[in-house]
């Protein structure tokens, strides 16, 4: 019983009792078949099993989504209302949970805007840290702007003789044209006396009028003083009024003697850029007051390239001079075009170069007003074209790919790529710009605020400011980010840069007694960077928090205190936990899938008889970002993997280089590649193909099912049924994205969308359609007593073996289900999809329709999210292409995928400048024999096998 006579005495607190596992009892979210198990809290738990066998659901949908809920518990009212629509994880209990943070790997959260110093939080420190202690250069003069405060303009009005006659002065006009009578007026509404009219003083009642199409100047005495002891009170006022008339500038006019001019402002540059004040968010890039005005902050922007419209001058209009490389923007234009070639008479059969100037003109650059035709120019509507495609938050479709073709991003040429306006770039520290910090790699800006002299009674900015970033950065350096500015754009960290980089953040920030839940932080390491990552995750650790991942890379999964295994398959043949404990014991435990594979009771796939391939194709000289005068030969007609640790140089040769050449030999079409001196053997490839982890929509409305056509089949089924004939239905009925037949109250999303406090947004399912996304009449209608949405339910294992009548629509699906992604649901929101699970889709559209000649397959990183067992499936996927004579190039660090290949590529040895080499290349057996090699090294275990 609480009692009132202990309230004054301060005991303290008995222990809170601190369970010491999370419970989790009967689990059914998705497929977990009731799942009951304990997870030791304050330890390193990985759950692991194949693709689709329950990990997620477990980890994410059951754990963290319960974790959440209580957090929403703890908000206001209002989200509390939420709280009975937010999605309930199908869970009978789950107790012992801490507060949790999710660190996922999917796009959220990576905008144009965003860059490695915003998403670690050290940008932010380092504005404030220039907010306080930089100093303003005006960079006209090269010195010191200044800038006074209303105090320090009282205390030198005080410091005058006593007995100075003076007046405080506003100028309010400066040369501005107008004859300026309401201001007057309102000026003497107020009860104002005195003016200057261009520097004659007067009385306001009886001012002259001024000319109305003429500069002048008005200012106004405020009030006038003698100086002398209790004059301070009025003396404030008098510069606070004149302080708020004269927009920051205040004038003390002595009687006798030089007037004096006040700024409580810097004023900088040529132009008269004014700062008010050097705060924070002066030098914010996404903050209206520091973003550059040209570039809106984004440091760049897009230039459409004139010999990407007419890429070949020998060639006629009626000879397809105009975007031969984009036939769907060509169709777009076509009209306009056609219209303008008919109304200045524009030959059409005679050589773009040899047209006479102003019709080049007029078809590039538009028409002038007296001609009759008015056209914008190709240039023109193409960029404005792709502003609105880039702008739009809908799927990138066939035309905004080809817009991009036909542009290159140019730095701004305002800010010069810093993003910021020019007078955020006038406050320095130390001589640097917060832009040239930013512009520092991690280790510089180790060096650089290691180095900083804080001057006296700043020693608050050191423990408040400095150490937490250094705090942040010194982890970045500890997990293998140390060669990454500051300034790097979100969007092209990869998944695995960009997962390690919040995980920095949030070792940064210290806290401890909460549940983390990762997926996958392995992806894209080296196993080098994988053993810098555990030591990451066990400090998590041991700072007293719970760390739970996802995760199939065997070295994790090794280093774990707690392992679960999930499995044995995908689907509902899976959502069982095998066995739990360490890796002994499942090693130890007959049904545990991963165990069987760490243990070697199922043994890897045999190794194939290398094949060397008859030819070669070869890219000489690569010099772009840290390669080295790299040359690259890749033998065709086999697998090929690229490998070396992160940064090493992999992405920059193989797709920002070879790809890109390749490309543009044999189609004309592509992004410029980074500087190559020769590429030879391209004669014997008809076509290259990049299967990359991009997203395949941008669009929740897009699903496996409308990537692979399957959708168009569905609706054409479904319109054709008697019942949907009668109803006059046609196939846009049986389309929630369009049409009538979608649910009106989402309009087909099949949810609703709530905006929420510190956390994405939150969707709930339509309360009209339940989810299902169609109005009840075409609800109604069925095929073999399914409606279009159950369908849309259905796994692709499922739909494949529901359809083996139907070819059109079982032969995709077999091939979904032949990459291992039988397990996702028809209708699922591609938004929902991992980066390996979109790249699977891209490439099983690929073998869908095999390319008729050989072909150059490029796939970054393909094992991403893959289990063993999944890799082995992959890997018959890509010996079926080699064997089918194409060429699969792949950019990969799985040793089980490593010891299958032909030839590898092994770049380094480390990372940024020291990589960029190539350090070995031959067969598996070759690198791994190499004694400077990392990979090699790692690789070797694996060949016993
Ligand atoms: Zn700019
Ligand atoms: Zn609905």
């Amino acid at each position: 019983m609480p009692s009132t006579a202990q309230a004054g005495r301060h005991e303290p607190a008995p222990p809170k009792h601190r369970p010491d596992v999370i419970r989790v009892r009967g689990a059914r979210t998705h497929n977990l078949a009731s799942v009951d198990v304990d997870l030791p809290r304050d330890r390193l738990v990985v759950i692991t099993g194949p693709s689709g066998s329950g990990k997620s659901s477990l980890a994410f949908d059951t754990i963290f989504a319960e974790g959440r809920r209580r957090y929403v518990e703890s908000l206001s009212v209002a989200a509390r209302s939420l709280l009975d629509r937010l999605p309930r994880p199908d869970v009978d209990l789950v107790d012992g949970l801490s507060p949790c943070i999710a660190l996922e790997q999917n796009a959220a959260g990576r905008t144009p805007r965003s860059t490695l110093g915003t998403l670690t939080e050290v940008y932010d420190f380092l504005r404030l840290l220039f907010a306080r202690l930089g100093t303003v250069i005006d960079p006209a003069t090269g010195r010191r702007a200044g800038r006074t405060t209303r105090e320090e303009i009282a205390e030198a009005v005080l410091a005058l003789p006593e007995g100075t006659r003076l007046s405080v002065v506003a100028p309010v006009v400066e040369d501005a044209v107008g004859d300026h009578a309401d201001l007057l007026a309102d000026l003497l509404r107020r009860g104002f006396v005195r003016v200057a009219l261009d520097g004659v003083v007067t009385d306001l009642s009886n001012a002259p009028k001024l000319t109305g199409d003429e500069p002048h100047t008005v200012e106004v005495y405020v009030d006038r003083l003698v100086v002398r002891p209790g004059i301070e009170t009025r003396l404030r006022e008098a510069i606070a009024t004149a302080a708020e008339l004269g927009h920051g500038t205040v004038r003390i006019v002595p009687l006798e003697g030089a007037e004096r001019t006040f700024r409580e402002h810097y004023t900088v540059g040529t132009g008269g850029h004014r700062i008010d004040e050097v705060s924070p968010s002066l030098l914010s890039f996404n903050h209206p007051a520091g973003a550059c005005p040209a570039c809106g902050g984004l440091g760049k922007r897009p230039s459409v390239l004139a010999e990407r419209i007419v890429p070949d001058p020998t060639r006629t209009l009626e000879g397809g001079a105009l975007l031969p490389h984009t036939p769907h923007l060509r169709r777009s234009l076509a009209r306009r075009i056609d219209k303008l070639v008919r109304g200045l008479a524009i030959p059409t059969n005679v050589p773009f170069q040899d047209l006479p100037a102003e019709a080049r003109i007029a078809l590039l650059e538009g028409t002038g007003p007296g001609e009759g035709v008015r056209f914008a120019g190709l240039l023109a509507e193409v960029r404005e074209r792709l502003e609105r495609a880039r702008e739009a938050t809908d799927d990138g479709d066939d035309l905004s790919a080809e817009l991009e073709l036909l542009a290159e991003d140019e730095t701004c040429p305002t800010c010069r790529g810093t993003r910021l306006r020019p007078e955020a770039l006038c406050v320095r520290l130390e001589g640097r710009t917060i832009a040239d910090v930013a512009a520092m790699t991690v280790t510089e800006i180790v060096a650089f605020l290691e180095g900083l002299a804080l001057p006296d009674g700043q020693a608050e900015v050191a423990t408040a400011v400095v150490e937490p970033a250094l705090a942040r950065l010194r982890f970045l350096d500890e997990i293998g980010l140390s060669y990454l500015t500051l300034d790097r754009p979100a969007t092209t960290l990869s998944g695995g840069e960009f997962q390690r980089a919040r995980l920095a953040t949030q070792v940064g920030a210290g806290l401890v007694g909460v549940t983390y839940v990762l997926d996958e932080p392995s992806i894209g390491l080296h196993p080098q960077d994988t053993a810098r990552l555990l030591g990451v995750l066990e400090r998590l650790r041991d700072l007293g928090n719970t760390v739970i991942v996802v995760e199939h890379d065997v070295d994790t999964i090794r280093a774990a205190d707690f392992v679960v295994d999930m499995g044995p398959k995908a689907g509902r043949e899976g959502g069982r936990v095998l066995a739990t404990g360490t890796v002994e014991d499942l090693c130890a435990t007959e049904a545990s899938v991963t165990g069987t594979y760490l243990s070697g009771r199922t043994p890897l796939p045999a190794k194939p008889g290398r094949r060397h391939g008859t030819t070669r194709l070869v890219l000489e000289g690569a010099t772009g970002h840290n390669l080295a005068n790299v040359t690259l030969s890749v033998p065709l007609g086999t697998l090929t993997c690229v490998t070396g640790v992160s940064g090493s140089g992999k992405s920059s040769l193989v797709v920002d280089t070879l790809l890109r050449a390749v490309a543009r030999e044999l189609t004309g079409a592509s992004k410029d590649p980074l500087p190559y001196r020769r590429l030879r053997g391209t004669a014997h490839l008809e076509k290259v193909v990049h299967v990359d982890q991009s997203p395949i929509g941008r669009s929740p409305r897009s699903t496996p099912a409308t990537y692979t056509g399957v959708f168009t089949e569905l609706r054409n089924l479904f319109a054709g049924l008697p019942t949907a004939r009668m109803r006059g239905f046609s196939p846009a009925h049986f389309s929630y994205n369009t049409g009538a037949g979608r649910c009106e109250t989402c309009a087909g999303e099949g949810v609703r969308r709530f905006a929420m406090q510190f956390l994405p947004d939150v969707a709930i399912p339509c309360p009209s359609c339940g989810g299902a996304r169609y109005g009840p009449d075409v609800l109604d209608i069925h095929f073999r007593g399914r409606n279009i949405a159950e369908i849309l339910a259905m796994t692709v294992d499922e739909a494949a073996e529901f359809f083996v009548a139907q070819p059109k629509i079982r032969r995709p699906l077999a091939v979904l289900r032949d990459v291992g992604l039988g397990y996702l649901t028809l209708g699922q929101s591609a938004t929902t999809l991992s980066g390996g699970e979109a790249q699977r889709m891209k490439l099983a559209k690929e073998l869908a329709r095999p390319a008729a000649g050989p072909c150059l397959y490029v796939l970054d990183e393909p094992t991403t999210g893959l289990h063993v067992a999944d890799i082995v499936v992959l890997l018959g996927v890509l010996d079926r292409l080699v064997e089918a004579g194409h060429t699969v190039l792949v950019i990969e660090h799985d040793p089980v995928v490593l010891r299958h290949a032909d030839h590898i590529v092994d770049l380094g040895p480390g990372a940024g400048p020291e990589g960029g080499r190539i350090v070995v290349c031959g067969t598996p057996e070759e690198v791994a024999a190499h004694p400077e090699s990392h990979t090699g090294r790692h690789l070797a275990p694996w060949l016993e096998l």
